[in-house]
């Protein structure tokens, strides 16, 4: 697995490469062929997480002393952007298991690292994190959740929404309101797992897209957990889930990427082989221009992602300017350009016979989640660099 120094800004290592055609391969293979069934059917993508697993995969970002494959932030990005070019469905097991197991890896204890991250690495089980809430969403601070001292342990109760993986994940970081006079410093960060007593999950949300990808309310329940379980010291677990997200947006541009070039590549056979006016529709200069525009967007969001996911592994100052930046323009990207590959396939590509509608759908919730990209332009206009 590629390491952190041998990437520049922009250019992505010989490891790199051999990663990105690895995991097209296996994307191609065995995640490709069930995407549009996933959707169909609103399932879980459990081929993929198979495939995944197998290959190691899965939660490529975790370290290797904790047995796993110790991928740096750009090869993180590149497995993302492969798995979302087939299925964005899937794709979330890789993002996700970044995202919920992130705060452990930076602010967590030696032992908390141990006892989550060797399951999470062999495959034993997924991360959810969970921050918003029902009536906390762009302003994640005020969320309700409370976490309430007893002894030894910690008892939580609340309601946390729009879960991604929830009921699916074995482990679920929490954050929750350890101090309600301290708003966003009174909060704090627990690993709570799906078998702890009192915890539930809701019925999964009807989406427009990423179907195969479980949204559920997580219900905790007076849910008591040792106090060891808490990531970081107390009143920190907020600025441990925003500086998360500095780094997990870049994951969720490189979805957005891989769904746009998705869209692309599919577009780009079709127009050769759709004949009108006795001819390919790809030998006309309106299509041509069209597919350029699809292309240099593409190639634009690629660039600020792999600039990102650099900034990213080596803690620049001004990730968090960079990871909003990636995410809102990547996202934004993905909606236009899937949105053209529809346009492209006329009337064809407004059914479900095809795939590009399903990308168009799937896009959407890039300019959403981890943040509206109202709130990336609000994050990047105080982190102005
Ligand atoms: C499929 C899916 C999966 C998700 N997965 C997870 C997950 O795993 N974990 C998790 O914690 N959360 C998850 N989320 C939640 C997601 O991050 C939130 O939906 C998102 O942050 C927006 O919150 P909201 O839905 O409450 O919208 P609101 O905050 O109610 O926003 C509504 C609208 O108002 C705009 N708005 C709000 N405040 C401002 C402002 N100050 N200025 C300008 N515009 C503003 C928003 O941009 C948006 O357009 C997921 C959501 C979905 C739909």
């Amino acid at each position: 697995m590629a390491g952190s120094a041998d990437f520049d800004l922009y250019r992505p290592s010989e490891e790199h490469d051999m990663l990105r055609d690895a995991v097209r391969s296996l994307a191609e293979a065995k995640i490709a062929p069930y995407a549009a069934a996933v959707d169909e059917e609103a399932r879980f993508p459990q081929e993929a997480l198979d495939a995944l697993t197998a290959n190691d995969l899965h939660a490529v970002h975790v370290p290797e002393e904790y047995g796993g494959a110790g991928a740096d932030a750009l090869a993180t990005v590149i497995v993302i952007e492969e798995v979302a070019r087939a299925c964005a469905s899937s794709s979330l097991i890789p993002a996700v298991n970044k995202l919920g197991s992130l705060p452990v890896i930076l602010s967590g204890s030696e032992e908390l690292k141990k006892k989550y991250m060797t399951p999470l690495a062999k495959g034993d089980g997924m991360f959810s994190y969970c921050l918003s809430e029902p009536d906390a969403g762009s302003d994640a601070a005020g969320m309700k959740t409370r976490a309430v001292r007893d002894g030894d342990f910690w008892v939580l109760n609340g309601v946390k929404r729009w879960i991604t993986n929830a009921g699916v994940s074995e482990y679920y970081t929490v954050m929750a309101v350890t101090d309600p006079d301290k708003r966003s410093k009174g909060i704090s960060a627990f690993v709570v797992e799906k078998s702890d007593e009192g915890v539930s999950f809701g019925a999964p949300e009807k989406k427009l897209g990423i179907k195969g990808s479980p949204t559920r309310e997580v219900y905790l329940d007076n849910v008591r957990i040792p106090a060891d379980r808490m990531i970081g010291a107390e009143g920190t677990g907020f600025a441990t889930a925003m500086k998360t997200l500095d780094h997990t947006r870049i994951t969720i541009a490189a979805q957005a990427l891989g769904i746009a070039q998705g869209a692309l590549d599919y577009a780009k056979g079709y127009v050769k082989e759709r004949k009108q006016f006795g001819k390919p529709i790809a030998d006309f200069q309106g299509i041509q221009f069209m597919l350029a525009d699809m292309a240099m967007k593409i190639e634009a969001a690629r660039q600020l992602t792999y600039a990102a996911a650099a900034k990213s592994q080596r803690g620049d100052s001004d990730l968090t300017f960079q990871g909003a930046a990636a995410k809102c323009f990547a996202s934004d990207v993905a909606m236009e350009v899937t949105t053209d590959a529809v346009q492209l396939l006329g009337g064809y590509g407004y059914t479900r016979d095809y795939p590009v509608e399903r990308m168009m759908r799937d896009a959407k919730i890039t300019q959403i989640y981890e943040g509206t990209n109202q709130v990336q332009r609000i994050v990047m206009a105080r982190n102005l660099p």
